[in-house]
């Protein structure tokens, strides 16, 4: 068993509040997801509210809470105003009131006589801080400098530039006994989740408000990553794009690994240097990863083999990661297109327009043109156009010929009408001469255009169809088995109408 204990004891939830009151609820909270939670004191506005709060636990002990009092200073980049002395006032006053851990930030320590840290009556066990905000600090044995023999553990808290960076981190505390390992910022997310699989003592998550950047929420460490449960045997996929953090991939991938029982994860990585993610993808043992925007095209120079309908689409958004590291990709917009859309109607001979000639276009003409249908493509720009239709066999329509055309269906492959421009058709009620229309976009699920053509009584499929039919053959090319497709079905429709209740004017 480690220092903090097991299972999920090891994410230690964050209590950051100004107010005794809103700490205590906090805390409260905290405690039912896990018995360890730091406590910051430096964020509460005043003494008198660490007092109130101080004096509240005392009366209120939490009998099998593992509890660290923080009171950081401004010089360690806490909120604590006070000095050194004051500091360790109230950190002593957390050990009164029931805390066994408090953490001391280096920039402390230094200014204390040797060997004087336990003359002071802090909390018995001691986790020592090292703090860089804007870079990693130097990871080496001597990290702690003469300090490290006075205390219990020791925590490296480091700006993630890269993704070598976090994975450099994870690696060293793997290494070094009773090491917390915090990789921040948005590029350091995933080693966050995966920290105490690589061998942290400890994993951090805010239970309200961010104390670090890239910070991950408690529920989402426990719930949607299930952090404590990740060990050497768990497999790791993840998804690679810039932007990425409100991907809706986490959540319908790990909602299938939980539903099936499957020891896997699969994690968000803001990338934006794709050589920086290859090179420490070995590092996370990597099985498998989704490659979204701006990466589809570029991923193709750097795999050792692909499918053929991937590489003449030339966009993979798949890879797996084959036993001896080598990358397969292949392409499951494709298949999402097709699945997204057969259920409403018989491809073959069926006459489809798809606007745009874009990444997701050419994946939806190739995969019409492959299941028997006539592909009509209009794009603004028409040598686009011109090119896709070459490559798949189909015909130009320009815009100004839609009033005049019919099609069994059209599919809109623009991201015009997505959030926050909801408000925008791509076409006019007059350009919709057809049976079904399709729109890629699922931000909305319910765009203007498919507004529209319902209103013309035409038949729709949202982009979500495409979304959950792309990630769920993902899924089953990772696992080799079926995925559980209501339960993924059923997350994401929730977090997309949870999100839209949220836009709406209240
Ligand atoms: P992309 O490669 O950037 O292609 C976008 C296409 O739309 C290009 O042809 C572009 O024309 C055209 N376009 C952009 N703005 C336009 C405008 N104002 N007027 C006319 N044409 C415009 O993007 P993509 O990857 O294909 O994605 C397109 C949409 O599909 C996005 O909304 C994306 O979210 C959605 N998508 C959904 C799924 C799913 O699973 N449901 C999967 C993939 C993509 P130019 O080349 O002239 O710029």
């Amino acid at each position: 068993m480690g220092l903090f204990g097991k299972g999920v004891a090891r994410i230690c939830a964050v209590v950051a509040a100004p107010s005794a009151r809103e700490t205590a609820t906090d805390l409260r909270r905290a405690l039912r997801e896990t018995p360890t939670v730091e406590l910051r004191l430096d964020w509460l506005k005043s003494d008198s509210e660490r007092r109130r709060f101080l004096d509240w636990l005392r009366r209120n002990r939490a009998r099998r809470a593992v509890l660290i009092a923080t009171c950081r200073r401004r010089e360690g980049g806490g909120l604590f105003a006070g000095s050194v002395a004051a500091e360790l006032h109230w950190l002593s006053q957390a050990a009164e009131a029931g805390c066994l851990w408090c953490d001391l930030e280096i920039e402390t320590l230094r200014k204390l006589p040797p060997n004087s840290i336990r003359e002071h009556s802090l909390p018995p066990r001691i986790l020592l801080s090292v703090h860089d905000f804007e870079r990693m600090p130097a990871l080496n044995p001597a990290l702690g400098g003469r300090w490290r023999r006075e205390v219990d553990a020791i925590k490296v808290a480091g700006a993630v530039r890269t993704i070598a960076d976090s994975a450099r981190l994870l690696r060293f505390a793997a290494r070094s006994p009773n090491t917390v390992a915090v990789p921040m910022g948005e590029i350091g997310l995933p080693s966050r989740v995966l920290a105490l699989r690589q061998g942290s003592a400890l994993a951090y998550a805010p239970v309200s408000a961010a104390t670090a950047p890239g910070q991950i929420s408690l529920s989402e460490m426990k719930q949607l990553y299930r952090a404590h449960a990740l060990n050497r045997q768990t497999q790791v996929f993840g998804v690679i794009g810039d932007p990425i953090a409100h991907s809706l991939s986490p959540l319908l991938q790990n909602t299938g690994f939980v539903a099936r029982k499957v020891n896997a994860v699969y994690v968000p990585f803001l990338v934006k240097n794709l050589l920086d993610f290859l090179r420490s993808a070995p590092d996370f043992g990597l099985r498998g990863f989704s490659v979204t925007l701006p990466h589809k095209q570029t991923i193709l120079r750097h795999l050792q083999d692909c499918d053929s309908l991937s590489a003449k689409i030339g966009a993979v958004n798949t890879v797996v990661v084959r036993r001896d590291g080598s990358l397969y990709g292949c392409n499951t917009d494709y298949v999402g297109v097709l699945r997204a859309l057969e259920k409403k109607l018989p491809l073959p001979k069926s006459r489809v327009l798809v606007l745009g000639a874009g990444g997701s276009a050419r994946a939806a003409a190739f995969a019409l043109s492959r299941a028997g249908a006539e592909v009509c493509i209009c794009a603004r720009r028409e040598h686009a156009a011109r090119e896709l239709t070459r490559a798949v066999g189909g015909e130009v329509i320009p815009r100004r010929a839609l009033r005049m055309e019919s099609f069994d269906a059209i599919l809109n492959a623009t991201p015009i009408g997505m959030y926050p421009q909801a408000a925008i058709s791509p076409l006019a009620p007059g350009e919709l001469h057809c049976r079904i229309v399709m729109d890629l976009i699922y931000r909305p699920e319910r765009t203007q255009l498919l507004k529209i053509a319902a209103h013309q009584g035409i038949a729709t499929v949202s982009g979500v169809e495409m979304f959950l039919a792309q990630g769920i053959a993902q899924w089953e090319l990772w696992m080799k088995c079926r995925a559980p497709e209501k339960a993924m079905r059923r997350v994401v429709l929730a977090a997309l109408r949870q999100e839209e209740r949220g836009r709406s004017p209240s």
